[in-house]
């Protein structure tokens, strides 16, 4: 099946009771049993629900993996990750990441005996430096937030067999539609489903994809154990969500292209973050690796003045000031103040997340309107 048959139909049969073409929302915690042990595959919901299972079955689909496992957050989802882990253990990942991935390997696990090295994902020599024996999880975020940087998966990829390391993605950003991380050779993939997958901004939820039956297994289990699961009610709607991926997906990158495009050429504006952009530094990796580019841009002005982009952003009519994104909604943040405020701002600069650093989350409006909001506003 192609893609946009996927979206539609991947994991989702009639319902066997009744013929219902939409999996109902089995909202039950408990399965009655004939005889002890004698069920339907059914026995309690935190270990197997139909709602979650149609859902996973669809997620693992559009991914090109075999197996998928949904959890009550993105965060909960890279959680289950780490936990694949043990004390010692070492892990590399990139020095520009979503800020709650940064703080549950800093703030949680470091406690807990596992050692991180944040590294610039740019080229894989950073990679291979800090590869040793205890090495067991390379952690990759592309495009990453706010900075819209590309990371080489196929490259990093090879390294990472090479010394037979996992290779996790981080595939929120560009979400199935765009990019698929186990074609180009990662192991795992991770969604903040929350974003794109849901695309209506109304379920937060986590998703893990893998080929791997072994580390599906091993995942499972922590999914049982540890307990953070999705409920069917949250299931339900990102399964509606998911029918429509494949349109969102379009229209955001259509819009995404258009402002990306109005933003280079306004006078005020100083740097454009978009994969897309000719000049962005890794365009030919972006366009190597991912189908179009998606409707998450970042921007500064001319001079970095914070309180002009606090007016900007107050002015904003179509564009709503909040956290999140990839929603049918159009969302502008201030990643200093907003999502990456517990980030300090030497730490900031380095990467060039500025005090006056707008991104903006391009919904599926019509572009106009959203130009001229943006005219208005910078006006
Ligand atoms: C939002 C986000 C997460 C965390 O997901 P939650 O659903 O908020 O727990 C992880 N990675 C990226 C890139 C995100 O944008």
């Amino acid at each position: 099946m192609k893609f946009n048959t996927k979206t539609v139909h991947a994991g989702v049969k009639p319902d066997p009771t009744t013929g219902a073409i939409m999996t109902p929302i089995y909202q039950t915690s408990t399965y009655v049993q004939k005889s002890p042990g004698d069920h339907q595959g059914f026995e309690y919901s935190r270990t197997q629900n139909p709602t979650r299972f149609a859902l996973q079955d669809s997620i693992a689909s559009l991914e090109n993996a075999k197996f998928g496992l949904v959890f009550g957050s993105g965060l909960a989802a890279i959680d289950a990750v780490v936990k694949l882990l043990k004390p010692g253990d070492e892990v590399i990942t990139g020095n520009d990441l979503y800020g709650g991935t940064y703080r549950i390997f800093t703030k949680v696990f470091e406690g807990f005996g596992i050692k991180f090295h944040f590294v610039d994902m740019d080229t894989t020599t950073h990679i291979e430096a800090k590869i040793n024996d205890q090495t067991k999880l390379i952690w990759v975020e592309t495009p990453t937030n706010p900075m819209m940087n590309i990371v080489d998966i196929e490259a990093v990829a090879k390294v990472a067999k090479q010394h037979k390391v996992i290779l996790a993605v981080d595939n929120t950003f560009a979400s199935p539609a765009l990019q698929t991380p186990l074609d180009l050779g990662a192991d795992l993939v991770m969604h903040s489903v929350t974003k794109y997958l849901g695309g209506h901004s109304d379920v937060v939820m986590g998703a893990l994809v893998t080929n791997d039956e072994a580390t599906h297994e091993k995942l499972a289990f922590i999914q049982n154990s540890c307990g953070a699961v999705a409920g069917p009610q949250d299931c339900f709607l990102t399964l509606r969500g998911i029918k429509t991926l494949h349109l969102r997906m379009q229209r955001h990158s259509e819009n995404g292209a258009k402002i990306a495009d109005y933003l280079v050429n306004h006078p005020k504006i100083g740097k454009v973050y978009w994969p897309g952009l000719p000049s962005h530094p890794n365009h030919d990796i972006a366009k190597k690796q991912m189908r179009d580019f998606g409707g998450m841009i970042s921007f500064t002005f001319k001079e970095d003045d914070k309180a002009k982009s606090f007016r900007v952003m107050e002015k904003f009519k179509v564009f709503a000031l909040a956290e999140s994104l990839g929603g049918v909604e159009s969302l502008a943040n201030h990643p200093a103040t907003m999502t990456h405020g517990a980030i300090p701002r030497e730490e900031r600069y380095k990467v060039g997340l500025l005090d006056s650093l707008i991104r903006l989350s391009v919904g599926i409006e019509d572009a106009d309107d959203l130009i001229a909001d943006l005219e208005q506003a910078l006006g």
